[in-house]
C-alpha cells in the first residue's frame, strides 16, 4: 500500500495541456524516480491480466509503451514489438486507423515483426476512449498474431475503454477521472 501511493505520488497533473479542457496525466515523474520505476515494473507484473505463460512478446504503443514495455518484456523473458505511429517504420509495414475525437489516426507494425500464432500483451501508460488500443489489437491480429491481454498504467474512469476491450483480458494499476 505505501508503494501504491508512492507511484501514484509521482503522476503528475496537468491541466490544460494539450488542449483546454484536458486534464493530462503524465507518469514521466515515475521513469525519473528509481524507487517509483521498480515499484511500477513489480506493479505490472503483480497485475498481468494473463499468466506470463499465456504470451510470447509484449507490444508497446508509441510512445510512452516504448518506455516502459521493453523493460517489463525483458524481465519478463519475453521479447518487444513495436506499434508506431504510421509513417515511421520501412517496408514490409501493415497499418490500421481508427478515429480520434477529431479526425483519424493510423498505427504501423512490421509484418515480420509478429509471427504467426505469436500470442502477445498489449501495453500503453493509459487507457481512455480504447481507439489506441483496439487499433493495435487489430493490428497485431492482421499479421497473423493472437491477443493474450492489455496492461496498462493509468485508466480514465468515465469514458468506458476498458469496456472497449471486447472481452480480452486487462488490467490498470491506477484509476483516474
Ligand atoms: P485512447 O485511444 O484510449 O482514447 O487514448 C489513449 C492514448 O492516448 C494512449 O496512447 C495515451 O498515451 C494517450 N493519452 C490520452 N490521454 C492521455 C493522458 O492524459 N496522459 C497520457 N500520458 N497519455 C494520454
Amino acid at each position: 500500500a505505501e508503494n501504491a501511493e508512492y507511484l501514484i505520488s509521482k503522476i503528475r497533473t496537468i491541466p490544460g495541456f494539450p488542449k483546454e479542457g484536458i486534464l493530462f496525466r503524465d507518469f514521466m515523474p515515475v521513469l525519473a524516480d528509481a524507487r517509483a520505476f521498480g515499484v511500477l515494473l513489480d506493479a505490472l507484473e503483480a497485475a498481468l491480466p494473463v499468466d506470463p505463460n499465456d504470451f510470447d512478446a509484449v507490444a508497446g504503443l508509441e510512445a510512452r509503451g516504448f518506455l516502459f514495455g521493453p523493460a517489463l518484456a525483458a524481465r519478463l523473458g519475453k521479447g518487444f514489438i513495436a506499434v508506431r505511429k504510421a509513417g515511421k517504420l520501412p517496408p514490409e509495414t501493415v497499418s490500421q486507423h481508427y478515429d480520434l475525437e477529431y479526425g483519424q489516426a493510423a498505427v504501423e507494425i512490421e509484418t515480420s515483426a509478429v509471427h504467426e500464432g505469436e500470442r502477445v500483451l498489449i501495453v500503453d501508460d493509459l487507457i481512455a476512449t480504447g481507439g489506441t488500443a483496439n487499433a493495435a489489437s487489430a493490428l497485431i491480429e492482421k499479421c497473423g498474431g493472437k491477443v493474450s491481454g492489455f496492461s496498462f498504467v493509468m485508466e480514465l474512469t468515465g469514458i468506458d475503454g476498458m469496456k472497449s476491450l471486447q472481452g480480452y483480458p486487462a488490467s490498470s494499476l491506477i484509476t483516474m477521472p
